[in-house]
């Protein structure tokens, strides 16, 4: 059994952008170090648990993006992916998520024999949490989302538990499935250090366009959602009123007459 991992490098959670003419400038995140996408470390022990707990011969890390996405295939060779692809062409820049959904397809399918695809929950950068879905969809595969743990796998189906907003539910689905997962599914491991020296030995290979049988437009021109107005949000304006009395119980009268009086209690 095949699993394929999906993975993006990402800027760090602690990277500062700033917005100019409403686009985001992302050359210069604060000297902050870009990483794997945080929810995808999720993805990668799970993909890995998938090898050593229920018999999957590979587990292959795909990202999408330029030469720099080569450090998240790392990490995720590092910690003990068996393979790594990267995805990488100009003629997918400015992809919308359904572009992308393509674009993801066609690799898993040219990857072949895939029986589960791992998604993380979502991209801290996009946001967008609709690859798994999407990817779903275009493969033509059951989407099972925000799954929180894989309870048991057999030769043709899968079950496992989704984690809902107000408790969880326990599904089962026919194979081949296209999972995304959250945190609480595994405690991601670190990679070791002999993983990290093989990781930097690793030859990845690149596919183009050319390389992949895309069903479907890509690229800027094949999007339909324009990017058109970027902004942040103005950071709230608020003030402080010092309450001044002989004693603590003074202050507190007046604070509560000035609640009252802003009817908030
Ligand atoms: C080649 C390319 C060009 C793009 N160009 C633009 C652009 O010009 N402007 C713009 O605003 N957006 C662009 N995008 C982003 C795109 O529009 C979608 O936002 C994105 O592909 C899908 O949604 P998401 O990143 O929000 O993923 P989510 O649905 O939030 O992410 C869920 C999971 O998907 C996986 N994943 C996400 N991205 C990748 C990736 N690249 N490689 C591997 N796994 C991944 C991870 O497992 C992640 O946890 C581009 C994307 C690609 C791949």
């Amino acid at each position: 059994m095949k699993v394929v991992v999906c993975t993006k490098q990402t800027p760090s959670t602690t990277a500062v952008f700033s917005i100019k003419n409403g686009i985001v400038s992302w050359d210069d995140p604060g000297g902050k170090p870009n990483v794997v996408n945080p929810w995808d470390e999720y993805a990668i022990e799970e993909g890995i648990r998938l090898k050593e707990n229920h018999g999957a011969s590979d587990v292959i890390a795909l990202a999408i993006g330029g030469e720099e996405s080569k450090e998240a295939l790392k990490t995720a060779l590092a910690m003990g992916c068996t393979g790594a692809i990267l995805v990488s062409d100009d003629a997918f820049a400015g992809s919308d998520a359904v572009g992308s959904a393509r674009i993801w397809a066609a690799a898993i399918n040219k990857i072949g024999d895939a029986k589960i695809v791992i998604f993380g929950k979502l991209t801290i950068d996009d946001n967008m949490g609709v690859a798994a879905m999407m990817t779903a969809r275009k493969l033509g595969w059951t989407p099972l989302t925000f799954v929180s743990a894989i309870k048991s796998i057999s030769a043709d189906s899968i079950t496992v538990e989704r984690l809902l907003d107000d408790g969880k539910e326990t599904v089962t689905a026919p194979l081949p499935v296209v999972i995304s997962v959250v945190k609480e599914i595994n405690e991601p491991r670190y990679p070791s250090f002999m993983g990290i020296r093989k990781a930097n030995r690793a030859e990845i290979p690149v596919w183009k366009a050319a390389d992949l049988s895309v069903n479907g437009g890509t690229g800027a021109a094949a999007s339909k959602v324009d990017w058109s107005h970027i902004f942040a949000i103005p950071p709230r304006v608020g003030s402080v009123e010092m309450i001044e009395g002989d004693s603590i119980a003074e202050q507190v009268k007046i604070l509560v007459d000035k609640l009252f009086e802003e009817k908030v209690i």
